[in-house]
């Protein structure tokens, strides 16, 4: 992919603190602030505002008095705003790209990938929404039956802190597309490219229309999914969290689009090229330092091939550059704090008490400089299908691998989780491959490449990974609701009630 030239980070220069953004303004929080740490140094980048009731009010209240001026916008005037919301994202990307590594302790050259499916995805909706009302209406006798999409009002949004730019931009296109207004709550972990975002973004939408509301999970977000004049809530995120936000939504009765965890297979029959599924396999679990939902987490390896396989897949692990985020020559680099990082250790402690066996990595290491960060050796787990480290999310750069013979065998371990955001394949054989992504309890199945997103390709999960789909029209759908007009040409004679 084509970078320009990368920014230093010594250069960037914060603001002193990001308050919410409320009615198209920066507003001081009741409640001051949290410190926006650096994910690998520790250092305190900037503060982010420590919202509560107080705020998410005040941004529910400005996003209903947008509601109706904004649902009326066409949907050309709409289209047109998403495109330049596309472009301002476009023109500062290097720099926020910057900002969202040293946030998150995630490696640079990985958020080209970020930064080019957000940016797509305004431009996605931006088309998308003029297509979206087409179709003919039923015919109806002696009248005319017309069929209307109309926004929802209110939506409460809630993202994660591993890819903030591609979750703001999942979030915001589809609801803005469709006519809503937004209260958007960011992670506390890692907000400060979307406070810098939105700055640029609210000048372009009228006022209200976008509110962004940091803050504490337990203050911040609790507040808005209890607030009682919302009509949409929207999460990516824990499936304990989750849950939380569909038991309100259902209390509430107003829609919800849950996207929760993953616990991926990735399985490899035995024609493949063993150097080229290495490479595609360890892209697939050590990518995002392994904090992503849709992590190719468990490695199903055809006997025949097994044991050439996992040596080239150690001798592989040994090879990915651990080091400071902001390098770009790094694949791994910082868990985003203290309690994941210690988290992803754990699991390794429980695979060794269940009889797993740790082939390779396992340790927390080093980097000069960064020694406050969380830095993970690629792990490689020989582990059954039922043990918890095959079946739990770690959220770490780690990957069972589980030996198979039989196809139907492999596809009922591939689909023994929880879990079924994803999976993948690797064979060249058409039948086996699409075969097998019929069978598996996935909503994304990547045949011969792994995360191979397409834009407008429907993305969410089967099972406890979710409700609901978005990145494609589909979460137009999430995002609107129908209405049914039955015109007569006259009213019924007289007496017809009789
Ligand atoms: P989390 O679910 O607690 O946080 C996600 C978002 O929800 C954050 O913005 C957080 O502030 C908010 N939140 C937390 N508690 C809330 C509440 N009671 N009400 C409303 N909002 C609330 O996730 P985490 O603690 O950061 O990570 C824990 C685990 O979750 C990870 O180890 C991983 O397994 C999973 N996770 C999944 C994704 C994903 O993309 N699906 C992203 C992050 C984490
Ligand atoms: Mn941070």
């Amino acid at each position: 992919m084509e970078t320009t030239v990368q920014i230093n980070p010594n250069s960037i220069k914060f603001d002193e603190n990001y308050g919410p953004i409320i009615n198209g303004e920066m507003v001081e929080p009741v409640y001051g602030y949290i410190d926006a740490v650096n994910a690998s140094t520790g250092e305190v980048l900037s503060k982010i505002g420590r919202c509560g009731k107080e705020e998410i009010n005040q941004a529910v209240k400005a996003a209903r008095a947008a509601f109706p001026v904004w649902s009326n916008t066409s949907i050309e005037e709409r289209s047109i705003l998403l495109n330049k919301i596309a472009d301002v994202l476009e023109e500062n990307q290097e720099r926020l790209k910057m900002i969202e590594s040293m946030d998150t302790g995630r490696a640079i050259h990985e958020f080209d990938a970020d930064y080019s499916i957000a940016i797509q995805q305004f431009r996605y909706f931006a088309s998308a929404i003029f297509t979206y009302y087409e179709g003919a209406s039923r015919p109806v006798q002696n009248g005319y039956l017309i069929t209307k999409k109309e926004p929802l009002g209110v939506c409460a949004q809630i993202i994660p802190w591993n890819v903030p730019m591609i979750m703001t931009a999942f979030k915001l296109a589809p609801a803005l597309a469709a006519g809503n207004t937004i209260v958007l709550k960011p992670a506390e972990d890692a907000c400060l490219s979307v406070l810098e975002f939105a700055k640029l973004v609210v000048g372009i939408l009228p006022k209200g229309v976008l509110n962004v509301v940091p803050g504490y999970g337990k203050e911040a977000g609790q507040a808005l999914i209890d607030h009682p004049d919302t009509d949409k809530l929207a999460f990516t995120g824990s499936t304990e969290v989750g849950r939380l936000v569909g038991k309100t939504a259902g209390e509430r009765i107003i829609p919800v689009t849950l996207e929760l965890g993953g616990k991926s297979p990735h399985i490899v029959f035995p024609d493949v090229d063993i150097d080229q599924a290495v490479e595609n396999a360890t892209f697939g679990y050590t990518s995002f330092n392994g904090q992503s939902c849709i992590l190719g987490s468990r490695l199903f390896i055809h006997d025949d091939i097994y044991d050439e396989f996992v040596k080239k897949l150690i001798e592989r692990a040994k090879q990915v550059k651990i080091g400071p985020p902001t390098d770009r020559s790094t694949r791994i680099a910082s868990i985003i704090n203290e309690k994941q990082g210690k988290r992803v250790l754990k699991y390794f402690d429980i695979a060794k008490k269940e009889g797993a066996n740790i082939l390779y990595g396992g340790n927390r290491v080093t980097v000069p400089g960064h020694e406050y960060g969380y830095f993970i050796e690629p792990t490689i787990i020989e582990a059954e299908s039922g043990m918890r480290i095959s079946q739990e999310e770690i959220f770490g750069p780690a990957v069972t691998v589980t030996r198979w013979n039989d196809v139907n065998e492999v596809i009922k371990m591939a689909n023994s989780v929880d879990y079924g955001l994803a999976a993948g394949i690797m064979t060249g054989n058409l039948e086996q491959a699409l075969g097998t992504a019929n069978k598996l309890e996935a909503g994304s199945v990547w045949i011969n490449s792994y995360f191979n997103f397409q834009t407008g390709a429907p993305f969410g999960g089967y099972k406890n990974s979710g409700v609901g789909r978005e990145y494609s029209k589909e979460a137009l759908d999430a995002y609107s609701q129908s209405k049914t007009i039955v015109a007569a040409y006259q009213l019924p004679p007289a007496g017809f009630f009789k």
